[in-house]
């Protein structure tokens, strides 16, 4: 222990007390914000409501490009476009950062009740899964109402059958059903072959009453077989389960022509608004560029794209630019296993610059309805001042710790803030991941309200003065896609 005069120690608490009280009694050195940071951010989210070319993006990007499967031609026209059109609106730095993607092909799907009554059923491949040979694979089908009771039964009752988890989503504003739900695409194939089964079907994930089917990725465990996996309409799931009323057997047959192909390459598109003070801190702005393959990918995720390029995009038009650098990150490959979100991770980290937070619109054009973040505790009372911005056009403010977006996590993980708007998932379920997931389902006026909000909050993070922290190192992250 070093000896210390106590009059010196005494004179260095003083000299640290004056500076303090000093700042404390002009009131705003001290503060995160000036008035007039506040006033910017009141500026932009007033602007954005009057009107934004937000959904001229998105219809440009499902226009123009369509389905973009990672890997993909429409993968690659969606890179091609995004770089032209993000120049286009006058983004100075605009580049690609090339991401490794795996492949995928979806093929066709037949599903078909064998007994009691025979008829065709609609449904899909599962993205990722395995496929069959011509004949397909036909056998009793063992029906379960969730993975919980999947996983609570015996090998010899599921072994050599076809597993159907009937489970229903419901819809839900905040999306948490969806949470829940998923774990049976993601996680029911390998739980099922480890029991022995032959294949799976799974009511869609998806709250959509039409006949169309929900896809959505899989995830093969390395300890267990691969088997195909399909997913069916809800009501086509309703049929299959009348099918079992009097007791008798049920007998499925899938056949399926999906099949891998080797990884290639894609693309983060990455735009930037350089900081004019503190250019090495990000504030990160994301959104997916890929979509699933089956329909234009409207509401997932070109509503998220517009959102984050508009958001940015009004705050070049101001006068000035924010202290820290507003980045705009287009990730690559978010449907089907996190590629381009896992390469901006890995490339930032000893690039010598940081993201200081991050904010991702993956939920469609539902309007926004809330406000929170997980930053560091002794930034939590910044949190409160920014969604004094917020309160007049209608987002609560939640104090639970904000998950942030699939596409954050790589980030988050290694401590990363994030703050989020979050979007009413009422609606966007009876799209997400189907052929109608379409331009007519994009709420223009919603778009223009999570502008007003992601432009204002963007704003204030790249002024404010101090940063969000740090996170400590998070228990394992669950992925919602
Ligand atoms: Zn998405």
């Amino acid at each position: 222990m070093t000896h210390r005069n106590p009059a010196i120690t005494g004179l260095l608490a003083a000299g640290l007390i004056v500076p303090l009280l000093c700042l404390v009694a002009s009131g705003v050195d001290a503060a995160d914000w000036r008035d007039r940071d506040l006033d910017t951010a009141a500026e932009l989210r007033d602007r954005a409501l009057r009107g934004t070319r937000a959904f001229e993006h998105a219809s440009s990007l499902v226009t123009q490009v369509g389905p973009r499967l990672a890997g993909s031609l429409g993968d690659r026209a969606a890179v091609a476009w995004a770089l032209t059109y993000l120049r286009s609106l006058g983004f100075e730095q605009v580049e690609a950062q090339q991401v490794t993607v795996p492949r995928w092909e979806r093929g066709e799907a037949i599903v078909e009740i064998t007994a009691p009554w025979p008829q065709p059923l609609i449904g899909v491949a599962i993205g990722g899964s395995v496929g069959t040979d011509q004949r397909g694979i036909e056998a009793p089908v063992l029906r379960v109402q969730s993975l919980d009771e999947l996983e609570a039964l015996p090998r010899d009752r599921v072994a050599g059958n076809i597993v159907f988890i009937d489970e229903r989503m419901a819809p839900s504003r905040d999306a948490s059903t969806y949470g829940v739900a998923v774990r049976k695409r993601t996680q029911g194939p390998s739980i099922a072959a480890s029991l022995g089964a032959v294949a799976l079907v799974i009511r869609s994930v998806g709250t959509s009453e039409d006949r169309i089917a929900h896809t959505g990725a899989l995830v093969y465990r390395i300890d267990a077989p691969r088997i195909p996996a399909v997913a069916i309409s809800n009501p086509d799931a309703d049929l299959l389960a009348r099918q079992f009323a009097d007791g008798q057997p049920v007998g499925l047959r899938l056949a399926l022509t999906a099949r891998e192909l080797p990884p290639t390459v894609s693309a983060n598109v990455i735009a930037e608004l350089p900081g004019i003070e503190r250019p090495d801190e990000i504030v990160l702005l994301g959104a997916h560029l890929d979509s699933w393959d089956l329909a234009q990918g409207a509401e997932d995720d070109a509503a998220g794209v517009a959102i984050v390029v508009e958001a940015a995009r009004l705050i070049s038009e101001l006068p000035q630019r924010p202290a820290r650098t507003i980045q705009v990150v287009l990730y690559a490959n978010e449907e089907f296993g996190l590629s381009g979100a896992n390469e901006y991770a890995r490339a930032i980290e000893g690039s010598g610059r940081q993201v200081i937070v991050g904010l991702e619109a993956d939920l469609g054009s539902g309007a926004p309805w809330a406000f929170h973040g997980s930053v560091a505790d002794e930034a939590r009372p910044a949190l409160t001042i920014m969604h004094g911005v917020l309160e007049p056009i209608g987002i609560e403010l939640l104090d639970t710790p904000a998950y942030g977006g699939a596409d954050l996590q790589p980030l988050k993980r290694t401590g990363t803030p994030v703050l989020q708007i979050r979007h009413d998932a009422t609606k966007y379920f009876d799209v997400h991941h189907t052929v109608n997931d379409t331009l007519d389902r994009v709420d223009p006026a919603g778009l223009d309200r999570h502008v007003a909000a992601y432009a204002a909050v963007a704003y204030l993070a790249a002024v404010k003065r101090g940063d969000f922290g740090r996170l400590p190192p998070p228990a394992p992250a669950v992925t919602a896609r």
